[in-house]
């Protein structure tokens, strides 16, 4: 898999941080308890996608870098 891309979709994420203990140089909460995007490239895909797995919101989206979407 090349370079992906991810989003946190803000409505969704109710900020229960499983994705910042899976990838915590990938996402960070904000001052709103909402996960933000740091460095998607700093790990690989497997992780970024268990990550996206881990948030029982499904408010992690991964794409691949023509805008595919790989999840949910
Ligand atoms: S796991 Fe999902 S709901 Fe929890 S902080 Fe991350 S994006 Fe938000």
């Amino acid at each position: 898999m090349d370079a992906v891309r991810v989003r946190v979709d803000r409505d969704l994420c109710i900020g229960v941080g499983n994705c910042v203990a899976y990838a915590p140089t990938v996402f960070e909460l904000d001052e709103e308890n909402k996960a933000v995007v740091l460095d998607p490239a700093s790990v690989d895909d497997d992780t970024l996608l268990e990550a996206a797995k881990s948030c029982p919101e499904s408010a992690i989206l991964v794409e691949d870098d023509e805008g595919n979407q790989l999840y949910p």
